[in-house]
């Protein structure tokens, strides 16, 4: 029996809310999924359906639903005062402590100073004015282009969109960022030039070495991308990419800016995800895991050499003229602060490396087993499953045909919600993920594509 309010939601849903990603019209068909509730790695859905959360809210919920810490810490804060900026003269305790402790947690990379903002695509918007600004303290003010590599994702504002790697999400809106261009990614399993991923890894550095030549060093400012490309398909680049990436910006003195928004905080199995390539980037974007998405918040960390530019005296320029409402939220900085601290210490990274190992090695066989598995591939609890329409040439499956989006449902009917992108379906479970909740996951989504087969 539906209550009042279950009535109003079935009805209402898709009717007033403009479902981003989703064709309006396919939004009327099949209205989205409504989620009334979650523990751990469960969510329940409005018939009481529960399911293995394989995609962890939106690779955010890293501790798992529900977790009574960050509730309390909310409360606790809230208790105390819900907003206060840190911004313009104000700071509240839980940004101050945050900022301390998310700077200690990056002290390898030489962390310095972090600017709080309330997601990951204003973290990224932060990172690209403060690396032009930075180039102007420093007396380059020419140095105001960007380079990122193809299949790159960083979110929605307009400096995000210039620098996506994705026509897909740029088309609609150009004309953009002036200066911007993206090179090849060294995608192991679809690339034009080498098979050998070590060879792979220094033609497609070779190509920003050419691309920053080609700009001209004076004018660029920064090169951006994520340790793991993630929405783009989990494209996971050989291991000698980074430091080769690293090597190159240091030739030109170019700025390298890691999107660490899925990869921050343990996702692909280590802390940082450039701290897993043994990378020191010079700016951070940080988001989603930072606080387990509880309450949404967005940082940017830069490290000691961006930071010493706004030390050289004072010029018009000289002040951080960039700031949200939302910069230190108290209670998203309390909700990241209580869900930091069980990253910690519960070593969420080594579950990432372990359980996405382990996953990797359930879902192998659905290569063999499944006639649109062409690789399965992934970094700690970044998983992906690339579809293909011929196992051959590995042509991608034309995701219009809604292969991917079948796979998913077929999934839900078994238990499991995972990530239907484009022509890869995308896991990315909370971090506090367990051999057996594991288990489920890979049986569900074997159990979808043998009914694919069908
Ligand atoms: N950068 C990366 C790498 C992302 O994956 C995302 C979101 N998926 C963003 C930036 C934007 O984050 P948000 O959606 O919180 O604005």
């Amino acid at each position: 029996m539906l209550d009042r309010n279950q009535n109003f939601l079935r009805e209402n849903n898709a009717r007033y809310q403009f479902h981003p990603m989703i064709h309006p019209m396919l939004s009327q068909a099949h209205p989205p999924q409504i989620i009334v509730a979650g523990d751990g790695c469960r969510v329940t859905d409005i018939d009481g359906k529960t399911y293995i959360d394989g995609v962890g809210g939106l690779w955010n919920v890293n501790v798992g639903h529900n977790r009574p810490e960050v509730k309390q810490a909310i409360i606790a804060q809230m208790d105390q005062i819900s907003y206060y900026s840190s911004f313009a003269g104000t700071a509240t305790p839980p940004s101050i402590e945050l900022s301390a402790l998310v700077c200690g947690m990056a002290d390898v990379e030489e962390a310095d100073k972090i600017v709080f903002s309330a997601n990951g695509s204003d973290a990224v918007e932060t990172a690209l004015k403060l690396a032009r600004q930075y180039w102007r303290l420093a007396g380059e003010p020419g140095r105001y282009k960007f380079i990122s590599l193809k299949n790159g994702y960083h979110g929605v504002h307009f400096g995000g969109v210039s620098v996506n790697g994705s026509p897909y999400y740029r088309g609609a809106y150009e004309p953009l960022l002036p200066g911007c261009t993206q090179i090849d990614t060294p995608w192991t399993y679809r690339n034009p030039y080498s098979q050998d991923p070590e060879e792979l890894a220094q033609i497609i550095a070779d190509l920003l070495d050419r691309e920053i030549r080609h700009q001209g060093p004076q004018t660029v400012a920064a090169f951006i991308a994520e340790p793991v490309q993630g929405a783009g398909g989990v494209i996971v680049p050989p291991a000698s990419f980074w430091p080769k990436l690293r090597e190159v910006c240091d030739r030109y003195g170019v700025l390298l800016i890691a999107d660490e928004v899925v990869t921050g905080f343990g996702r692909s199995g280590s802390m940082f995800g450039a701290r897993g390539w043994g990378v020191k980037p010079d700016i951070m974007c940080l988001a989603k895991g930072i606080s387990a998405g509880y309450v949404p918040l967005g940082a940017t960390v830069l490290n000691r050499r961006v930071v010493s530019a706004w030390y050289q005296g004072i010029t018009p320029e000289g002040f951080l003229m960039h700031g949200y409402t939302a910069t230190g939220h108290p209670l998203a900085c309390a909700a990241a602060l209580a869900a930091l601290d069980i990253v910690i210490r519960e070593d969420l990274p080594g579950n990432a490396a372990r359980q996405g190992t382990r996953l990797i090695e359930k879902l192998k066989p659905l290569a063999d087993s499944s006639s649109i598995v062409g690789e399965v591939r992934g970094k700690g609890l970044m998983i992906g499953l690339d579809l293909v329409a011929d196992k051959v040439s590995r042509a991608s499956l034309d995701p219009s045909n809604g292969i991917a989006e079948r796979v998913a449902a077929y999934a839900r009917d078994e238990g499991a919600i995972v990530r239907p992108a484009g022509s890869t379906i995308i896991l990315s479970p909370p971090l506090v993920i367990n051999e057996a909740e594991c288990d489920i996951l890979a049986s569900a989504l074997t159990a979808a594509f043998a009914r694919i087969e069908r």
